[in-house]
């Protein structure tokens, strides 16, 4: 087991109390950069047979503070919309850098935008034959090539809401209309640049693994101009002391090693990418709560530890069933718990919006199930770890009037930064009439 990529012991707890004070309350994300540049360094050092090129999935977190580290380090980047091409630009990342795979299909001012974007050296991954009808006269007049993603008809995820490769869920042109995409392709003469396979989000690694020759084949027997194969995100991250991180370096050397044997085959040379999002920023993030009250439900009850920041802060145990670590900060920042340490009985931990299952410990079937914890009083700072992908970038922050959060990012020399300021609830009511 790598422990750099698990939750054990990386949280600086006396910065808490700093990050409290930049951020002027509780509850705020907390991001530690020295985690996010190292997990950078791992993905670009991933084994590779003739290049590779690490894209960042913008909508893990997509703060432009984050965006800007990401990019110095050397990733390039995966958009899922438009706008979020529109926020890379904001973080002044080149649009050559930017590959668009998305679900929607822009018509209008939007398609006007598409195309000037692509026409500045935006890549755009076709997703749909829809998607490569209307692109395709643009991509014949302006010679430009594209990029496809296929429906390998098998996937992997944590939770079957998080497969995006079996036939419950719709991303990328399936198998069975390949045929149609290369009619399409070859009367318009396009050039397909690029061929992508994103089987889902943090699933099995021998699934991920598998996909690989797969992916090949499918390259191989469809679209054999391609120079570059793209084999998604989705790697696997260790949240909890129990669990195992994707390990990167086996997976490169199987990749490796299947894209020289497609070069002895073939002369052709391929570059690989992947689409980290969660393995880059997941463990570098905390959500940070403050413990407000506690209560019980009886004999054959709960112990409850109430918190000011719940599903609004981290919908992930609701939407998912996902489990994170837990660490109790005294509020001079000192330890007192931290996930897989010793405990002093079962709690449970909810938020403070108005819903049952308002709550950090769920199961994936969204039942409560306790945590064997060392309780934290009224006061402690709660810590929840593995919070810095599909957090701040996809909760309900606004549920029960509650304002967005701010975000602060912990430096290497120890300081903390505000990289974005709570909100105002004149704000949340802004766009009111
Ligand atoms: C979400 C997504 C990713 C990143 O997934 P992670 O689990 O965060 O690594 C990569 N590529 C595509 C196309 C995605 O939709």
């Amino acid at each position: 087991m790598n422990n750099q990529l698990n939750s054990n012991g990386t949280l600086n707890s006396p910065a808490i109390p700093k990050g409290v004070q930049i951020a002027g309350e509780t509850p705020f994300y907390f991001y530690d950069e020295e985690m996010i540049r190292e997990q950078c360094r791992k993905v670009l050092s991933m084994p590779n047979a003739f290049g590779i090129t690490v894209r960042y999935a913008m909508k893990a977190n997509s703060n432009l503070s984050i965006l800007k580290i990401i990019a110095e380090c050397g990733l390039s980047f995966d958009a899922s919309s438009l706008n979020e091409v529109k926020v890379g630009r904001a973080a002044g990342i080149p649009i050559d850098r930017i590959l668009l795979t998305t679900q929607e299909v822009p018509e209008g001012k939007e398609r006007e935008s598409l195309e000037g974007y692509i026409r500045e050296g935006l890549k755009y991954n076709v997703c749909s034959l829809r998607q490569l009808r209307l692109i395709a006269p643009f991509a014949k007049a302006n010679a430009v090539p594209l990029s496809v993603r296929l429906h390998p008809g098998t996937g992997s995820g944590e939770s079957a809401t998080r497969n995006t490769g079996d036939k419950y869920s719709c991303f990328g042109v399936h198998s069975s209309d390949i045929d149609e995409f290369l009619q399409i392709k070859n009367n318009e003469g396009i050039a397909i640049e690029r061929v992508h396979v994103h089987i889902g989000s943090g699933g099995d690694p021998a699934a991920w693994r598998d996909n690989i020759d797969k992916e090949l084949d499918l390259l191989k027997r469809h679209f054999s101009e391609a120079r570059i194969v793209n084999f998604g995100g989705g790697l696997k991250v260790a949240r909890m002391p129990d669990e195992e991180a994707a390990d990167i370096v086996a997976l490169g050397n199987y990749a490796k090693e299947a894209i020289s044997e497609y070069a002895n085959e073939t002369g052709r040379q391929l570059m690989m990418e992947i689409e980290p999002g969660n393995f880059i920023i997941a463990n570098a993030g905390y959500a940070v709560t403050k413990v407000i009250d506690t209560k019980q439900t009886g004999e054959d009850g709960f112990h409850f530890l109430i918190s000011d920041g719940g599903m609004e802060i981290n919908a992930r145990p609701l939407l998912y069933g996902a489990r994170h670590p837990f660490y109790v900060v005294s509020p001079t920042g000192e330890l007192l718990y931290r996930e897989g340490g010793e405990g002093d009985g079962e709690f449970v931990i909810v938020g403070r919006c108005c819903e049952s299952g308002d709550s950090q410990t769920l199961n994936s079937d969204g039942t409560i199930c306790p945590r064997i914890m060392k309780g934290a009083a009224v006061g402690d700072y709660l810590v929840t770890g593995g919070t810095g992908g599909y957090c701040a970038a996809m909760t309900p922050f606004n549920y029960n009037s509650h304002t967005q959060a701010p975000e602060v990012l912990f430096l290497k020399n120890g300081d903390c930064r505000l990289i974005r300021r709570p909100q105002t609830l004149e704000e949340m009511l802004a766009g009111e009439l």
